[in-house]
């Protein structure tokens, strides 16, 4: 049978199918617009508040598991993710298009993530165990203070539209949250609801065989925003992640702070990820950087969060822009994730009072865009606010006659940003240092001579950045740093060692990395 077949529209709350309810969507083939079977279910309000409390129900439970009971859930989770790739890739791209190579490497990306995260939990010393043993001899005496990380409680994520697979059901958010020791409610994006069924669940399978309750995972359905707004005003919700546009994002950190009892979102929302060109650079090897360029601002046509969409430069040489118009001249057409996100890039192209001057082509019936190369120049750039936000889709925008002194103004202009890159010779760099020092004020990474779409999966990755370009500039949605987002440090006074937990006892018998009265001690 093949998996569509298997596919049932429900909501899956602890494992358990939701209702059929009035309210219904399907998702659309992005090259045709034609609407795929089977029609989906919006999950009831009854459904999300039983979905939360199953949820609340569960926390204290995978809050006491320990590090290797957890490992286990998610390396089986991993292994699920693996065995189901066929019918996610088949699925992930009717929903979305995106060629079937791409979506085989998100699925390795998911499924290492996982193992990353069990890796993590394993070794245990992300806790960050702090203890200050007491001084009795102290005036006054100095009570014994042990503290370390531990879980929030349920926590709410948004898949994302632009990966299907490694963002979403079973992605970053959900797999570092559940490391951390939280159940996890996912509110699946209404762009690819049979991928996010599919996903949803190998993620149960993968709770109920290794015996964890029920309310550790659930996934909700709505092609609106009642269920998310629901989830996220729920009393017993403790924190939520979402990828998205700024628009979402910011509107779910506004419904999370009027709640009677605020909590945190950790929101990726737009970045325009600007490119500074340098002179020696533009000068040697325009042409190649014009082909990486090309590659980086089309690549997944053009939706990636890390997309370059601001390139700042100098009078640029003849053959870079040469290279770079006919390159973009040559694209053929892109199908876009959804309707609104291909209307929402024809306006944005269309609005932007600069010159395109090498377009794609385009082609299709569905949520058809073709590339763009826009261009304009420093002075008009520095007074048109528009043109410095993110365009989501196949495009990028070329700010020339950007002297040095302007570079250094326009990145000190910049708003918060996922990434900015430099490209230039380490002699350009040499003259431009002042170039660093300002970025690392403005993105979370900073790139040389690279681009920034590709994001590594690693223990140093950051992929976050200050506001806009996420509600907290403080923490990382990619790499192993992304679990610290679902955890708070709780401090424990004068316990007596068997009330403590295993990470804070004098023994150690965790065998964890620890800061014992100041010192790094090693187990
Ligand atoms: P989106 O419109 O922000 O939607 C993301 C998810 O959040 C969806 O499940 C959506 O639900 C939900 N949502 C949005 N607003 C909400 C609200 N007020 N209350 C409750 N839930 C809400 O993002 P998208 O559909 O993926 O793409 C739209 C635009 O987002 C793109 O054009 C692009 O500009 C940006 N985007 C940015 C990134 C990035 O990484 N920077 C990634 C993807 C998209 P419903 O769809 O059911 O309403």
């Amino acid at each position: 049978m093949s998996a569509d077949a298997e596919l049932t529209g429900l909501s899956l709350i602890g494992g358990q199918p939701g209702d059929r309810h009035d309210e219904s969507f399907r998702a659309y083939h992005p090259t045709d617009g034609r609407g795929l079977d089977p029609f989906y279910f919006s999950a009831s309000d009854f459904e999300v508040d039983e979905a939360v409390k199953i949820a609340a129900a569960a926390a204290p439970v995978l809050a006491a598991s320990s590090g290797a009971e957890r490992t286990v859930l998610l390396r089986a989770m991993a292994d699920g993710v693996d065995a189901a790739a066929d019918a996610l890739v088949e699925r992930a791209h009717l929903e979305t298009a995106l060629p079937r190579p791409r979506l085989t490497g998100e699925v390795a990306r998911t499924s290492n993530q996982l193992r990353l995260f069990a890796t993590v939990v394993a070794e245990g010393s992300w806790v960050m165990a702090r203890i200050d043993t007491a001084d009795s001899g102290r005036t006054p005496p100095k009570p014994d203070i042990r503290s370390m990380l531990r879980p929030l409680g349920p926590v709410a994520v948004f898949g994302a539209s632009n990966f299907p697979i490694a963002f979403s059901v079973a992605g970053g958010d959900t797999a570092s949250a559940l490391a951390a020791g939280n159940p996890v409610i996912v509110k699946a994006h209404p762009a690819h609801p049979g991928t996010s069924e599919l996903a949803g669940r190998v993620l149960t399978r993968a709770i109920e065989s290794c015996g964890f309750p029920a309310g550790t995972f659930s996934l909700l359905f709505d092609a609106g925003t009642r269920v998310g707004s629901a989830l996220v005003r729920h009393p017993l919700m403790r924190a939520v992640g979402f990828t998205g546009s700024f628009k979402g994002g910011r509107a779910l950190m506004d419904l999370a702070a009027s709640r009677a009892q605020p909590i945190p979102v950790y929101a990726e929302m737009g970045s325009a990820n600007p490119v500074f060109i340098l002179p020696r650079a533009l000068r040697e090897r325009g042409e190649s950087l014009a082909a990486g360029l090309h590659a980086s601002f089309t690549l997944g046509a053009g939706q990636f969060c890390t997309k370059p969409g601001l390139v700042f430069l100098d009078t640029p040489e003849a053959p870079f822009l040469a290279k770079l118009r006919s390159l973009t001249a040559n694209d053929p057409g892109f199908a876009l994730l959804s309707s609104a996100i291909a209307k929402t890039f024809g306006k944005g192209l269309q609005e932007r009072s600069v010159l395109q001057t090498a377009e794609g082509q385009r082609q299709g019936a569905g949520f058809a865009a073709h590339a763009a190369l826009q261009e304009t120049d420093y002075a008009a750039f520095a007074v048109s606010p528009a043109l410095h936000q993110e365009l989501f889709g196949p495009s990028t925008l070329l700010i020339t006659n950007t002297n040095r002194e302007q570079m250094f103004a326009a990145a000190r202009a910049l708003e918060g940003h996922l990434t900015a890159t430099i490209l230039g010779t380490e002699e350009d760099l040499r003259e431009y240092a002042e170039l660093i020092s300002i970025l690392e004020t403005k993105v979370g990474r900073v790139i040389f001579n690279g681009f920034p779409t590709g994001v590594e999966v690693t223990h140093a990755m950051v992929h976050g950045g200050p506001y806009p370009a996420t509600s907290d500039g403080r923490s990382t949605s990619v790499g192993s740093q992304a679990i610290l987002r679902f955890a708070r440090p709780v401090c424990y006074q004068n316990l007596p060692q068997d009330a403590l937990p295993a990470e804070l006892k004098d023994d150690n018998p965790r065998k964890i990395l620890r800061l014992w009265n100041g010192a790094w001690q090693t187990p």
